[in-house]
């Protein structure tokens, strides 16, 4: 497999980050095709990607026919198995969890020509372990892009113990021709960006624990004195405290340290459903 050979794009899963990495497909010039379980989520897929391009044309990031154009590159399916077959590059973004990737990797990697690689965007899960469900494990890596993807420039590309030099190399290009700034991480849990930013709420959220400061002066303080655009207590309402929780837990179980122990309040808000923005409820109010 060579990068110009590269046509046909899969992407399995069409929610939030299936569809903005269809979406940043499509605008490039590949044929993309999105696959998700029921043709209504597909759909919303499409309408979510119309919004975001119409958002792009009246801010003049892209012109009309360049919207055109990219509805025109993407195209759905229900079936995986159809998709796969013609499929010259695949990324899987489905639900995070592991039963279901370990299920669908079985399924690309019996229908997918034998030179394809499949890259996973899981944020959490080891991309050698998800290999090990295939036998093309050479060909498989993970491309970690960020939410908002047409947005975001970082993709952190994982190699796997076995994704050969190849693989990688096709991947670090192929993201970057889609305008993507990629870093090499090895395969480690949390790769970089978690590794780094979890601990980082975990900590603020054990100094609201210990009475250190209010809430919002947590946040004042990473704001102003460090200029981070938003402080890690309104960042962790914006992943969803349970995201966050279950990051912690991968760190702490894979990296055997205490010093990733989730915090006890992180715990105590999870199982109170106070899960951040999308209950309404968090460290604010919505
Ligand atoms: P989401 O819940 O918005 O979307 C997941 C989609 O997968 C849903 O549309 C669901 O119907 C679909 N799906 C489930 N089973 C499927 C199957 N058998 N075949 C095809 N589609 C199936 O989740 P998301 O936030 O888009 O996350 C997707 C992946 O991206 C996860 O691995 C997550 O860890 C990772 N990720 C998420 C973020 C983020 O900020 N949300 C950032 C980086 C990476």
């Amino acid at each position: 497999m060579n990068l110009d050979a590269i046509k046909n794009v899969v992407v399995v899963g069409a929610g939030t980050m299936g569809n903005g990495i269809a979406h940043t497909f499509a605008q490039h010039g590949y044929t993309t095709t999105m696959v998700d379980v029921k043709q209504e989520y597909l759909d919303r897929a499409i309408q979510t990607i119309g919004g975001n391009l119409d958002r792009q044309v009246k801010k003049g990031a892209l012109s009309a026919e360049d919207k055109s154009s990219t509805l025109a590159h993407l195209h759905t399916s229900t079936s995986i198995i159809e998709a796969c077959k013609t499929a010259d590059f695949v990324i899987e973004a489905a639900t995070e969890n592991q039963q279901l990737k370990s299920m669908l990797f079985h399924t690309m990697d019996e229908n997918c020509p034998p030179d394809v690689i499949i890259a996973t965007n899981t944020s959490s899960i080891s991309i050698t372990e998800i290999a090990a469900f295939t036998k093309r494990p050479g060909n498989i890596i993970g491309m970690h892009f960020f939410n908002p993807v047409p947005m975001m420039k970082l993709c952190e590309i994982i190699c796997g113990i076995a994704t050969t030099e190849e693989t990688f190399a096709i991947t670090e290009e192929l993201a970057q021709k889609i305008g993507k700034t990629t870093v090499c991480v090895q395969d480690y849990p949390g790769f970089i960006s978690n590794r780094i930013l979890m601990p980082m709420i975990n900590e603020a959220i054990y100094c609201v624990m210990e009475n250190i400061a209010s809430v919002e002066d947590i946040d004042t303080v990473m704001k102003l004195g460090m200029n981070h655009p938003m402080g890690p207590l309104t960042l962790a309402d914006f992943i969803g405290l349970d995201t966050c929780l279950a990051i912690m837990e991968v760190l702490h179980e894979g990296l055997g340290d205490s010093k990733y122990r989730p915090c006890p309040l992180l715990r105590k808000m999870v199982a109170a459903g106070y899960l951040g923005k999308k209950a309404g409820r968090g460290f604010y109010k919505y």
